[in-house]
């Protein structure tokens, strides 16, 4: 049996940015990765195939509470969901790392202060090549060195929405960006600013993706290997249960084991804890590193929603996730509780609407789609979700079920009815804000599981979380887990660059245990 120093399970935005850590240390590093390279080809940038057809989506089928299958919206290949993701690449606030009182409940505190990852937030923002302005965000946490790039510009229309913003007295800022674009240089661009961004495949390899900037620069060192299409089923411990020992893999059919001082699993919230949980053995009879009870719990994913707004004007804009607003990221005037984060999200285009027709056209019968699509600005409007218990990942026979139930309704509703009440003085059509379905890839609300965390949170206390501080498991010495599903609590912002973020601070740890 191959043995390595470290052993990573998963490529995405936690494991393949813990690889490029790692990388330069000359440990030996295995990463074991369920999906294939994503291929380079036209339908990359073809929205029928991306929206439509879910080309890039995985056939996996899980089953929600009641046993009903569904199609998951998560993607296996290397680099994980950063291949199709948005690269909205924000900090969480530094009060979110603080316990925060919700209309629902309460947002738990993390183990760990906002100015413990504040180094790593800047790292992460540098390998990723975060572009951004400081100081316009009012909700922006303290940071010990700019963007290290400059802000994406707003294209026209975007421009005239900061503005007239900004007269209506809102503090909206330049969104920050995680693509590899030079407006200084275009011809020298690897970004060509594109419409095909957010949730599609960067074809020309331009987006800060985990693929391109963590597995790729990771690979240059010649003490790392890349196993892909190998599915881990399954963890082995030594007797004592206090290691595991073998890491099972399933590849080309046949079953292949690999051993390794420190193994990181880093497969998403949902496959995390079903690895967890599958591996389940004598002396771990509810699942690896599962005597809290925790692994599976907990499971967060925001309540998002994208809708579109009408412009009076059409709205040529082409890359357009570049403002955001965090004006009622605390609450309102009206509300004491937070509502959340305000964003934009890719530019509708007409063949994203196939099959939403009755629910457009109900809203706006005189509207076609293509003009729909010319008119629309889009937005994405996230609340927190709060960590229940009760929404959670179970195993059986092989087969995932989640249990999940919305938390927030109310101040999502709210945030909802924040957006809409202004657009009178935004130059839109005042009575239509539309949701988007098709953004999300399914209108089954568990779907959409793009933002998917919790289920393996970490903590200072072994009986109400899986993990210790630095993300290893209580109950082994040698497991450590660095994907979202660490996370105690969401915020509302998106989750990638905290995931990263939290990798680079667990790899600092592993570089000083492997010494
Ligand atoms: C369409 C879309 C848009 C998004 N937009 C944004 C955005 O703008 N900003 C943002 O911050 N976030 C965004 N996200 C979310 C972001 O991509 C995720 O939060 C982030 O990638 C999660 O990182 P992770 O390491 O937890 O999991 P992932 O990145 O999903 O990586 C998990 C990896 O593990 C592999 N894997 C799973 N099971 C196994 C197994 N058993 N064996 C081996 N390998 C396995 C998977 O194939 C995958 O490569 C978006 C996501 C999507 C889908
Ligand atoms: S906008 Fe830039 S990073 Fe995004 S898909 Fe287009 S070329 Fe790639």
């Amino acid at each position: 049996m191959d043995t390595y120093d470290v052993i990573i399970i998963g490529t995405g935005a936690g494991g393949g940015t813990l690889a490029r850590h790692l990388a330069p240390s000359g440990k030996r590093i295995l990463l074991l990765e369920r999906g294939d390279w994503l291929p380079r080809e036209l339908e990359n940038w073809l929205t029928e195939a991306v929206f439509v057809d879910n080309r890039y989506v995985t056939p996996d089928t899980w089953y929600d509470a009641d046993g009903t299958p569904f199609q998951p919206g998560v993607h296996y290949f290397v680099g994980g969901a950063t291949k199709l993701y948005g690269a909205a690449l924000y900090r969480l606030r530094k009060e979110d790392f603080g316990e925060l009182r919700h209309h629902d409940g309460v947002s738990p505190a993390w183990p760990i202060a906002y100015d413990e990852l504040e180094p790593y937030y800047t790292l992460a923002e540098q390998l990723y090549h975060v572009h951004g302005a400081r100081g316009e965000d009012p909700t922006e946490p303290p940071s010990s060195a700019p963007y290290p790039h400059p802000a994406v510009s707003h294209e026209p229309r975007i421009q005239q929405l900061a503005d007239d913003l900004a007269a209506a007295g809102y503090r909206p800022f330049h969104a920050p960006c995680g693509i590899m674009l030079d407006e200084s240089n275009p011809p020298f661009s690897t970004c060509i600013r594109c419409s095909t961004c957010d949730g599609f495949p960067c074809l020309v390899h331009a987006k800060s993706d985990a693929d391109v900037l963590g597995v790729r620069p990771a690979l240059e060192h010649p003490n790392v290997t890349l196993l892909t299409n190998a599915k881990v089923v399954r963890l082995d411990t030594n007797s004592e249960g206090t290691a595991v020992t073998e890491v099972v893999v399933e590849r080309d059919g046949a079953e292949e084991r690999f051993a390794g001082d420190v193994v990181v699993a880093a497969c998403g919230a949902a496959n995390t804890a079903k690895l967890l949980l599958q591996s389940a053995s004598d002396t771990h009879p509810n699942g690896l590193a599962n005597g809290s009870d925790q692994v599976g719990r907990n499971y967060m994913f925001h309540d998002s929603t994208a809708v579109l707004a009408l412009s009076r004007e059409e709205n040529a804009t082409a890359y357009q996730k570049t403002l955001g607003l965090n004006d009622f990221y605390f609450g309102s005037d009206d509300f004491d509780y937070p509502l959340g984060n305000v964003q934009m999200v890719g530019k509708s285009q007409a063949a994203m609407f196939r099959g939403e027709r009755p629910q457009a056209t109900r809203l706006a019968p005189e509207w076609t789609l293509e003009r729909m699509a010319r008119h629309a600005i889009d937005f994405w409007l996230s609340t927190e979700d709060l960590p229940r218990p009760e929404n959670r990942v179970t195993v059986n026979d092989g087969k995932l079920t989640l249990a999940y139930t919305e938390t927030n309704a109310e101040a999502k509703k709210r945030l909802y009815a924040k957006v809409k009440s202004m657009l009178g003085k935004l130059d839109m059509n005042p009575d239509h804000l539309i949701h988007r379905f098709a953004y999300m890839k399914n209108d089954i609300p568990i779907a959409g599981c793009a933002h998917q965390a919790g289920t393996c949170r970490f903590g200072t206390d072994a009986a109400t979380s899986a993990l210790d501080v630095n993300c290893k498991a209580h109950e082994l010495d040698n497991l450590y887990v660095v994907d979202t599903s660490v996370f105690p609590s969401i915020g509302a912002v998106n989750p990638a660059l905290t995931a990263m973020a939290n990798s680079l601070r667990v790899g600092d740890h592993l570089l000083e245990r492997l010494k």
